[in-house]
């Protein structure tokens, strides 16, 4: 269809969970965009980072895969959809379904994400759906569903400018969350009784704006907390009415609270800080009842990552601060749209639409999919998922928009599993990744500015991804990708989908089947779309969820939703009350010592995203830092025989990378940190998965990215 050029059309940024709105000036003929912040948008109101302001240059199709490829060789679409499905199903037919695997990617719109779960879970009957979502929120959700009974966030945005106290945990959000730093700057400024409190163990940039940082040890966060909540409950300061009302196992919370942290002395031993910095903010947070709890990846990528999260739920649900203006707990997401994977049961450890592997939710999700082929157990979270790929246990794997070779912890192994694999299909919209060039089909996936679907943000904000531009070349959007292979397997029926409305449309039904506004069993409900027409659903505006009536659609634009959850309690669990979970203090799992005695650290960069396959084509961003690093004290420096700008080679027993040398005193003596996004491709040994440790946490399977022992040495 002919496209009238420059034309004016809104999506959403491709990069982090804030998920920014973007208006985009568009000449299709030219394939040109130039993009400014939405000003409209409620999430950024017309804000945009350094990496959303920089998406137009990323659009070049020089680096684009533009054709299927099988073996090699390019192939029409039929050929490659043929060689997928029946690859796939001779597997299945040989070995079972659990011998095949999806593992997918919070770049992944819902629509995509909705259709690949209902595959693998619904029709193949293999729980074997993970996502690289596991590696940035699983702990997250784990927390939430051990709380709340639901993955839900309670609070949004708008209480940044409402709050009195701002806890930064594990986020460098100067960084990681560029347009959310920018509000909560410019709240400090509004108002100049905000506080802010950086719980990091590095100085990070974030740090700018905080009245105290909290340098604390990494991985005792818990005893932090724990900590508070004794303190809390010593000084008389917790909300009893709330706990009454809306709370179960307080008693043994508070117990366990006790017991590993009883008193500033000992959490200021275990999280190696000065007591009159624990002090002080226990104190705030004491006097301060608008606190608002933000956390990302230093509390997530843990082995105790869930209790983490936990200690600080319970800090808010002890005083009652959730889900009030200006209180309570946020989880900050990583991910453009890993929330949006969640509310389809994108991850291993879920069935679909936030029902679990009971028999009744199985129950559930067999009659509304029509299928009696829904599996019955959680499949392979994506550190056991590749290790079976290693065993020979899972012989054919679709990798969709994720480069794992890179961002996977140990691996060198996830690598050679590859290599070894007897069938790899890759979906991407890149010519090459890593983990492509180990591809036996490749698929070409639509982009960033070509993808037309929706996207949840960190406050359950759903905004429409628009395509801007025609598709690249030959490619096709992920959704109608999996669909084909999905008829091609057998199942036309239950894959009828033309558009992604289709799709969306069916996933909104679902999320009210048996689970309507009385019976409230689930927390993600946007049923009130299930009728949305194309129109409403092209001009849809960024609304949060839960959306269950379809007055909605009415006028979605003055649609009264809810901002804020659990204030009166209401939660998802059985007796609709929240419960504390008894946390304590673990190590993480591997110790320094004598061989390892450094422990690395790792994270994002201000000006790049994941592996680089797409901000690593912006020369501008790439001018923030143009090369590996590892931030080092001037002690452990000297110590190992490293200067300033030598290269160094760093080791742990899985693995090792190289990297440019700086001396900081931003990082504690005995850490040193290094960033993520560097991969074979940009620099060569420059890996920083390869040398992570394949640690897990045990109830959400999050690896700990964040604490490797490692030894370090002039190359
Ligand atoms: Fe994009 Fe995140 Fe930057 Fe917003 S803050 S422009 S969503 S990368």
């Amino acid at each position: 269809k002919e496209v009238t050029d420059l034309q004016t059309i809104k999506t959403t940024c491709a990069y982090c969970g804030v998920g920014c709105g973007i208006q985009a000036t568009v000449s299709p003929s030219q394939r040109t965009v130039e993009v400014k912040g939405d000003p409209e948008h409620p999430s950024n109101f017309g804000r945009l980072c350094s990496k959303g302001s920089a998406l137009a240059e990323t659009l070049d199709l020089s680096s684009r895969l533009l054709e299927p490829q099988i073996y090699g060789r390019p192939a029409s679409w039929d050929d490659a959809i043929s060689m997928v499905a029946s690859k796939f199903q001779q597997v299945i037919d040989e070995h079972g379904p659990d011998a095949v695997a999806f593992y997918g990617s919070g770049q992944l719109l819902t629509e995509d994400y909705y259709v690949a779960n209902k595959l693998m879970k619904g029709f193949i009957g293999s729980g074997n759906m993970d996502t690289n979502s596991r590696l940035c929120m699983s702990s997250s959700v784990s927390g939430h569903k051990r709380a709340f009974g639901s993955d839900t966030v309670p609070n949004c945005y708008e209480d940044y400018e409402h709050t009195d106290l701002i806890v930064l945990v594990g986020s460098n959000t100067a960084w990681c969350h560029p347009v959310s730093f920018q509000r909560i700057r410019q709240a400090k400024e509004n108002n100049p009784n905000l506080k802010v409190v950086v719980i990091d163990p590095r100085k990070t940039d974030s740090c700018d704006i905080a009245d105290l940082h909290v340098p604390v040890k990494v991985g005792s966060d818990v005893a932090l907390f724990n900590g508070l909540l004794a303190y809390l409950y010593q000084e008389n300061a917790l909300d009893q009415d709330y706990i009454d009302q809306h709370t179960e196992g307080f008693d043994q919370a508070i117990q366990a609270a006790q017991l590993d942290a009883f008193n500033v002395a000992t959490v200021a031993e275990k999280c190696r800080l000065a007591p009159h910095v624990v002090e002080t903010f226990y104190r705030w947070f004491k006097e301060t009842n608008k606190t608002l709890t933000l956390y990302s990846q230093g509390v997530n990528q843990s082995s105790s990552g869930s209790d983490k999260v936990n200690a600080i739920i319970n800090c808010h649900l002890a005083t009652g601060r959730i889900g009030k203006e200006g209180a309570g707990p946020f989880s900050l997401t990583g991910q453009p749209n890993a929330m949006g994977g969640r509310e389809v049961g994108g991850l291993a450890t879920q069935l679909a639409a936030h029902m679990e592997f009971s028999e009744q939710d199985r129950d559930i999700v067999q009659r509304f999919w029509q299928s009696d082929n829904v599996t019955d157990k959680p499949g392979l979270p994506a550190v056991d998922l590749f290790d079976a790929v290693a065993d020979g246990k899972i012989k054919a794997i679709w990798i969709m928009a994720t480069n794992p070779v890179v961002s996977l912890p140990n691996a060198d192994k996830v690598k050679q599993a590859l290599q070894q694999c007897e069938f790899v299909v890759v979906s991407d919209c890149v010519a090459h990744t890593d983990t492509l060039d180990l591809a036996h089909v490749k698929l070409p996936a639509a982009g960033w500015s070509e993808k037309d679907g929706t996207v949840t943000n960190s406050e359950r904000r759903i905004s429409r991804q628009r395509a801007l531009l025609p598709l690249a070349g030959n490619a096709k959007p992920d959704w109608w990708i999996i669909t084909q292979v999905a008829r091609k397997m057998g199942f036309e029926n239950a894959f009828p989908y033309e558009t992604p409305v289709d799709v969306f449309r069916e996933h909104a039904r679902f999320s009210g089947f048996e689970n309507s506004p009385e019976q409230r069993l689930r927390s993600f409900n946007i049923s009130g779309l299930a009728e949305i027409t194309d129109e409403q659903y092209q001009s849809f505006p960024p609304t949060q969820w839960p959306i269950v009536s379809s007055d909605a659609l009415q006028d979605i634009n003055n649609f009264e939703n809810t901002k804020r959850l659990f204030a009166e309690g209401g939660f998802f669990t059985p007796t609709r009350k929240a419960k504390f979970v008894a946390v304590e203090h673990r190590a993480p799992k591997n110790a320094p010592d004598a061989n390892w005695p450094l422990i690395l650290n790792t994270g994002r960069l201000r000006d790049q995203w994941h592996t680089m396959t797409r901000t690593g084509l912006s020369a501008r961003l790439n001018q923030h830092k143009p090369e590996p690093f590892v931030e080092i004290t001037s002690a452990d420096a000297q110590a190992n025989g490293l200067e300033q700008g030598q290269l160094a080679l760093i080791e742990s027993q899985w693995g090792k990378m190289l990297a440019r040398v700086t001396v900081t005193d931003r990082i504690a003596q005995g850490e040193i940190f290094v960033p993520m996004h560097w991969t074979d491709q940009f620099s060569s040994h420059s890996r920083m998965g390869g040398v992570v440790n394949p640690v897990v946490d045990p109830v959400s399977f999050q690896p700990e990215s964040k604490h490797t022992p490692v030894r370090i040495s002039a190359f």
